[in-house]
């Protein structure tokens, strides 16, 4: 079976990660700010604060600009549904701009339309690594005096006329989930030139405890799961799990068991800081890799599939491919499964946050939930996975024509 992801084992980063646990607190204090010294660099912000995930700062973020009770934050309608009880459990209203339904990107009319007197900031993301206009909707927000959130969470190595994403806002996030660009199997990062800003994130941070074995533990955990993954016994379980009827409630366990090995924040590890740094060196020329390939899959695909735009703003940083589907997705997954090709589709891609909220007024979203399929693209891909990808997709194109 062709995966749709697959997590790089690279086991000199854990023999190396793995002398971490034992060392001293100062000195795992030391390795966390070299890690964020570098982040703080590769971004060109000054400040740069490792957090527990991406949504541990997301929430420092709101907390910094002191959102609350009552304001209203627009949001993509197309983007991870998790987001939304986080921004909720606030009181904060979370108030959906439709995206455009080429690059799956907010656009500043959709974000305009959704500015009212109790709007206090925009929530953006450059959404699979594809820049959205990220200018034309600071300046919206300037002329409104708003704050800009900006969700780099796939955006890690993306830049706007040069600019790396995540420089513009106000404040930014990234991920280091296991499935990220900068993966340290957990965790996350704040970026903000607000000296404020940064300064009560680092207070609020100050007393976590630092556990050195649950990182590690994450890493030995999902290591196991791709053993198991690139097995041939999970190309039979793979058909039942992600079958039409099961597929959605599958999705559904799998992040619900996710969550609960989060648990509580914890400060970030030194552990996460030595992977973290290792990541950083290799990002430039895996990044380049995962966008050729990305090139090359949208060169070749049949008509029926039509790549994500590219974006009309910069330069994008894939590790993901996303499609869409002009036809019946359901004949799609069926075809896929018999062909032995593992797609992402609806809301195992990313999700409708306008349906989630009651808003029917976001037909960009809906169609995207709709309609976007995720291929495969992981670090790692061979070029004979990939050719055998795009022949079995022109396959499924025929037979579905
Ligand atoms: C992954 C992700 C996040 C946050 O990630 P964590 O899993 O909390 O580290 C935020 N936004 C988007 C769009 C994401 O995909």
């Amino acid at each position: 079976m062709i995966p749709r992801r697959r997590i790089r084992l690279e086991w000199a980063d854990l023999a190396d990660a793995l002398r971490t646990p034992w060392v001293s607190a100062d000195a795992a204090a030391d390795q966390v700010s070299a890690f964020e010294r570098a982040f703080a660099d590769a971004i060109g912000a000054p400040h740069a604060i490792a957090t527990a995930s991406g949504r541990d700062a997301l929430g420092l973020i709101l907390d910094g600009l002191g959102l609350g009770e009552g304001d209203e934050l627009v949001i993509p309608a197309y983007t991870l549904g998790e987001l939304v009880p986080l921004i909720r459990a606030r009181g904060i209203v979370p108030v959906p701009a439709d995206v455009d339904p080429a690059s799956f990107n907010m656009t500043v009319a959709s974000v305009a339309a959704r500015i009212g007197p109790r709007t206090r900031a925009i929530f953006v993301v450059h959404l699979l690594g594809a820049p959205c206009d990220i200018r034309g909707i600071c300046a919206l927000a300037d002329a409104h005096g708003l704050a800009v959130v900006e969700d780099c969470a796939h955006a890690f190595g993306a830049s706007i006329d040069g600019r790396p994403a995540g420089s513009f806002g106000s404040a930014a996030l990234f991920s280091l989930e296991a499935t990220k660009a900068v993966a340290a199997f957990g965790g996350g990062v704040l970026v903000t030139a607000d000296a404020a800003l940064a300064a009560a994130a680092r207070a609020r941070l100050a007393g976590r405890e630092r556990r050195e074995w649950l990182p590690v533990r994450k890493m030995l955990l999902k290591f196991a799961e791709e053993i198991a993954v690139r097995s041939p016994a999970y190309a039979i379980a793979a058909r039942l799990m992600f079958s039409a009827r099961s597929a959605g409630g599958f999705d559904r366990l799998y992040r619900q068991a996710h969550d609960r090995v989060r648990g509580k924040p914890l400060a970030f590890s030194a552990f996460q800081a030595r992977l973290g740094l290792r990541k950083l060196a290799r990002v430039t020329a895996r990044q380049k890799r995962l966008n050729a390939q990305w090139e090359a899959l949208a060169r070749d695909l049949p008509a029926r599939f039509v790549a994500q735009r590219r974006s009309d703003f910069g330069r994008p940083a894939f590790y993901n491919f996303v499609a869409r589907f002009d036809g019946d997705i359901g004949a799609l997954r069926a075809a896929a499964q018999r062909h032995g090709l593992d797609l992402g589709i609806g809301g195992e891609v990313m999700d409708d946050t306008a349906a989630m909220l009651g808003f029917a007024d976001c037909p960009g979203a809906a169609g995207a939930a709709a309609q976007a399929v995720l291929l495969p693209l992981y670090d790692g891909l061979s070029e004979a996975r990939l050719r055998r990808t795009v022949a079995v997709l022109r396959r499924i194109a025929e037979e579905l024509a």
